[in-house]
């Protein structure tokens, strides 16, 4: 079976976590810290906050904004149900957004009609790693007064104009899960420029607990007997437990040395799947994949036979999937079903294909064979 997606973890991985073993200290420690330095100077951010998902980056991340109950925040209706959970979970009225017709991001034409005097924030999703322009949705949010934060959990690497993605807006939210761009098995980060909405957010990540263990730890040992207050601290604000740990750090510091050369694999595979449906016309890839883009994280293609396409090819060995069915289409976010024309009629056509670093020329070739032997 042809795998959908799948992680690369090799032997540097191995010997990353031989060594946080060896030091026996696998929690919230040092290795942490190293990976959100390493991190935020890698897309060219400030600040980082580890944490232990790409959800909980997003809710933290509104909840740095201090918004006011009942708020409204625009988000894409096409996304991963996280990219709107997270405003729920801050007691904020999502407003689904549509999609463009070409590359499936967030429609701006649609925000400026939802768009009104409550509205405060707005999360946009980098879909399939492709770039939303970002110089627009700034100029937008700015007429509106919007804070902007960046889902960037397709697209880490992902640059426009010359600027890392999640660097654009007031905060950008990465997912380290085991399926995207690189991987710590589990894990988030929340980037910005602005100080005050991460380290505001730092305790949150631990329970309000304004001072973590590894700190306490080592200013115990350096002061030794003398400290009889490295038990202590206050917790002044409501937080949550949901802090990256050093075993996934260990990890995530070896994948982000690899985050290049696997950008670059899965834009090689994207190019081969291009160049083998190029000529044929009954097959439409899913977004219009641009080639000189280097973080794409979903091929895929639209048909109207969708689910014959799928059943052939799981009968010849090739996993599939669909990314997405829209927020909408949730149960719970039944009430916010409003006005979604595009992309509530589209997802239906979509078939995402298997793209990962461990796949080859061969593997490609062979699932754009059986698409087009299909189809004959
Ligand atoms: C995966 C994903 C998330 C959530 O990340 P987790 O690390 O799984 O919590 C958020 N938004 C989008 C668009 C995603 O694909």
């Amino acid at each position: 079976m042809i795998r959908l997606f799948q992680p690369n973890l090799g032997d540097q991985e191995l010997e990353a976590i031989q060594k946080t073993f060896s030091k026996s200290w696998i929690g919230l420690g040092e290795e942490v810290s190293n990976f959100e330095r390493e991190f935020k100077e890698y897309i060219g951010s400030s600040y980082a906050l580890a944490l232990n998902s790409g959800s909980a980056a997003l809710q933290l991340a509104i909840e740095s904004f201090g918004f006011k109950k009942g708020k409204k925040v625009l988000v894409n209706n096409l996304t991963f149900i996280a990219s709107a959970t997270c405003i729920l979970h801050n007691n904020l009225e999502p407003v689904l957004i549509d999609c463009n017709e070409d590359d499936l991001g967030i429609n701006l034409e649609d925000a400026e009609k939802k768009v009104d005097k409550n509205t405060v924030a707005l999360i946009v999703v980098h879909y399939a790693g492709h770039p939303a322009p970002m110089d627009k949705i700034m100029k937008f949010a700015n007429q509106y007064n919007l804070k902007v934060i960046e889902d960037c959990a397709h697209c880490v690497g992902g640059i426009y104009k010359d600027k890392f993605l999640g660097t654009w807006g007031d905060i950008g939210c990465f997912s380290f899960e085991e399926k995207k761009g690189m991987t710590s098995g589990d894990g988030g980060m929340m980037v910005s420029n602005n100080e005050n909405l991460i380290e505001k957010m730092r305790p949150n990540r631990w329970l309000g607990i304004d001072k973590d263990t590894w700190k306490r730890n080592s200013s115990y040992t350096s002061l030794g007997d003398l400290d009889t207050l490295h038990w202590h601290y206050e917790v002044s604000d409501l937080g949550f437990k949901y802090n990256m740990n050093d075993l996934s750090a260990s990890i995530a510091r070896v994948q982000l040395r690899r985050l290049k050369e696997f950008n670059s694999k899965r834009t090689y595979l994207v190019k081969l799947y291009l160049s083998y449906l190029e000529n044929v016309d009954f097959i439409k890839p899913l977004i219009n994949y641009d080639l000189n883009y280097p973080a794409y994280w979903i091929f895929g293609i639209r048909s109207f036979e969708r689910d014959k396409v799928i059943r052939q090819l799981k009968s010849k060995g090739i996993s599939t999937g669909v990314h997405y069915m829209p927020v909408s289409k949730h149960p719970l976010f039944r009430t916010y079903d409003i006005n979604l024309p595009i992309s509530t009629k589209i997802w239906k056509q979509f078939i995402t294909l298997p793209l990962h670093t461990k796949l080859e020329e061969k593997d490609i070739r062979y699932v754009c064979q059986t698409l087009i032997s299909y189809s004959d």
